[in-house]
């Protein structure tokens, strides 16, 4: 098979730089796909800094992956040469646990297998990510996707979408319920679109003044300044489920005192560092409850693919080369960027 080209970081400190590697043969079971796309997640960044101390360098990032079908195993029949399809966060699991039986991949009970910094069920080899002109993976975690959507503005779905979709579902939101959506990044973006598109009134929470705009063109019915207490006191007990995207250590209380009776924020950010403990009088005295979620199986990552194939929700994205990798982190650092990086891979090509 050809060698893939990628790009990647070599160490904590350094830059992503050019790599090569050689993909696996192909298994019964496999898929191989000629990337076209990949989203840049903040969650790259943490991993290519070793912000959760658990990478393993050399590291390729990448999990918002969308491409074209090229080869398949002799076993592989879910997909023909030249779908477009897609992989997100995970690439096996061990699929028998009671997590997998329930489609929960993401919480199985033996470790995921994610789409790069994992360690392949078979041969202990480290996973590459999407930053990279081809990957193999196990049909079973290939995602089919809408040929109505653009293909680069998918890309972000298979991650940003899907890890706000599952909690927003989770928590029943939809017509009649109050949502907010903290943070305006790439996550957040999606959150407040596929709220709006679930039916809810939707609020986003914003550190940024100069992001109220794109808020209510993306289906915010308000934007709320979030370091304005007079802005956020309007709001006190009305909240029915908020949706914490923030990437960055912060006070969770202003949040926590919007919720109304057993309302509840998930928070899906992953600081480098924890956020300081809430109030617990504060949970107490509503019934509030604080939650996490962790991206979404591969069942429910289809249903958010067809559901926004549906209503043709995609990413807004800024397109880069891939030379451009390290400039793009430092601006997502800023809060700088509307509202994913997308690399496109045919600029690894060349
Ligand atoms: P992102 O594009 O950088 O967006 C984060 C947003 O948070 C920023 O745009 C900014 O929005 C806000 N923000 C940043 N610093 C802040 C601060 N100090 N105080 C308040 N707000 C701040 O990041 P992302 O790719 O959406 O990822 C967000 C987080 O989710 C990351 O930690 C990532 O690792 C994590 N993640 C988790 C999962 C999961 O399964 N749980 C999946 C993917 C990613 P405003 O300018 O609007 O304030
Ligand atoms: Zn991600
Ligand atoms: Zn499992």
């Amino acid at each position: 098979m050809n060698i893939t080209h990628a790009y990647a970081a070599q160490d904590a400190k350094s830059k992503l730089a050019p790599f090569e590697y050689q993909p696996r043969e192909l298994r019964d079971h496999d898929v191989q796909i000629e990337i076209m796309y990949c989203g840049v997640c903040h969650s790259d960044l943490h991993q290519a800094r070793n912000e959760w101390k658990n990478t393993i360098f050399p590291v390729v990032p990448g999990h918002e992956i969308v491409g074209r079908v090229t080869a398949l195993g002799s076993h592989a029949h879910k997909y023909k040469v030249g779908d477009l399809v897609g992989v997100g966060c995970l690439v096996d699991s061990c699929r028998t646990c009671d997590s997998c039986k329930q489609d929960l991949e993401q919480y199985c009970e033996n470790g995921f297998t994610g789409t790069y910094n994992g360690k392949d069920r078979t041969t202990g080899e480290i996973t590459y990510g999407g930053y990279s002109t081809q990957v193999v993976v196990n049909e079973d975690f290939v995602l089919r996707v809408p040929e109505n959507l653009d293909p680069a503005g998918a890309a972000p779905l298979l991650c940003a979408g899907i890890t706000t979709y599952s909690p927003l579902s989770h928590w029943k939101v939809g017509p009649g319920k109050k949502v907010g959506i903290v943070g305006l990044g790439g996550l957040g973006h999606m959150g407040v679109k596929i709220a709006h598109a679930m039916g809810a009134y939707v609020v986003l929470f914003t550190t940024s003044p100069s992001k109220i705009e794109d808020g209510k063109r993306l289906g915010a019915d308000e934007v709320v300044i979030s370091k304005d207490p007079d802005q956020m006191a309007q709001h006190t007990n009305s909240f029915d489920f908020i949706l914490n995207t923030v990437a960055a250590q912060h006070d969770l209380n202003p949040f926590i005192t919007l919720l109304r009776l057993n309302g509840t924020m998930t928070l899906v950010g992953v600081p480098e560092h924890d956020h300081p403990s809430p109030h617990v009088a504060n949970l107490i005295y509503k019934r509030r409850s604080v939650a996490g979620s962790l991206i979404g199986g591969i069942k429910e990552t289809q249903d958010m693919l067809d559901f926004c194939g549906k209503h043709n929700i995609t990413s807004d994205i800024e397109m880069i080369k891939m030379d451009e990798i390290n400039e793009a982190y430092e601006r997502m650092l800023k809060s700088d960027v509307k509202y994913r990086f997308v690399i496109d891979i045919d600029s690894l090509r060349n």
